[in-house]
């Protein structure tokens, strides 16, 4: 098995967190929110100010449910004053967020003598190694690459450093989910994903990830197969048009999108339309 089928591609289910049942006083303590949903109705300023009472209610009722009722809650102008007192603690952990305080890798624990990654998505310090196991088959997470004179680099997905600390490039595929049988030999998980040449622009929430097409190889037949719109579609990956996935969306944007439009009528879905177009350097959507 060659490294890059022996990779497990991740697909993290998202858990949802239970609303937590209420007791009997403590619902008869809540007043009724304007639901979200019928704000699709309202006019611009109907909706924010709907929505400016639903938050201060969620507030409120935090407060009022929390196991202290004694604490009173707290008013925009504390919440501020609140904030302000802490300023120099929150401008200093912002400062925090772009540096490296360790090279101690967070996985395999060995030290990184020519420098550090640390990726913001895995909240974790890693060594060039466990950094290339870790985002060569996951590469949506934003990552930098701290060297020892304390400069650093963000790092794109397609750039992995070497045991010496050199940056280099290599393929990275989108991450598909594996066929379960062999089309050719119908021998069951034997399939793995390798990177193509061809590459593909890939919209997420995050931004544009420019990536390489993935192909289907199976370890028994030898036999490799490009995915077909299926496979992209089940994986949460839509083609711009069936045939051609030079552009690709991930099922986030679009849900994004969708409820975006819903909630804030067209203002926002030009927006977004003008910044995919840009995105995908005006490729037709
Ligand atoms: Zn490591
Ligand atoms: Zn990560
Ligand atoms: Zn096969």
């Amino acid at each position: 098995m060659n490294e890059e089928c022996s990779g497990n591609i991740p697909h993290a289910l998202e858990e949802t967190e239970s609303p937590s049942s209420s007791p009997a006083k403590e619902s008869e303590l809540r007043s009724p929110s304007p639901p979200i949903v019928e704000s699709s109705l309202m006019d611009h300023d109907d909706f924010h100010s709907a929505l400016e009472q639903n938050v201060l209610q969620e507030f409120n009722n935090v407060h009022f449910t929390s196991k202290n009722l004694t604490q009173k809650p707290m008013c925009k102008e504390t919440a501020f004053e609140s904030w302000k007192s802490k300023q120099e603690i929150v401008y200093g952990s912002l400062v925090d967020s772009y540096t490296a305080n360790q090279n101690l890798c967070g996985l395999c624990k060995a030290i990184s003598g020519y420098g550090i990654i640390k990726c913001k998505d895995c909240c974790n310090y890693l060594c060039f190694s466990c950094d290339r196991k870790r985002h060569s088959y996951d590469p949506s997470h934003q990552r930098m690459y701290f060297k020892t004179d304390s400069s650093f680099k963000s790092l794109l997905p397609t750039e992995f450093i070497t045991s010496r600390g050199e940056v280099v490039e290599q393929r990275v595929h989108v991450p598909l989910f594996p066929l379960p049988i062999c089309t050719e030999c119908d021998s069951r998980e034997t399939s793995c994903l390798i990177a193509s040449s061809k590459i593909c622009y890939v919209v997420t929430r995050k931004g544009r990830l420019d990536l390489n097409l993935p192909v289907f190889h199976c370890q028994n037949c030898e036999k490799s197969t490009f995915p077909t719109v299926e496979d992209y579609i089940s994986s949460g990956f839509w083609p711009g048009t069936p045939e051609r996935f030079t552009v690709l969306f991930h099922q986030d944007v679009l849900e994004f999108w969708h409820h975006l439009r819903l909630l804030t009528k067209n203002v926002v879905s030009i927006m977004l339309r003008v910044v995919f177009s840009i995105a995908t350097k005006n490729k037709t959507i």
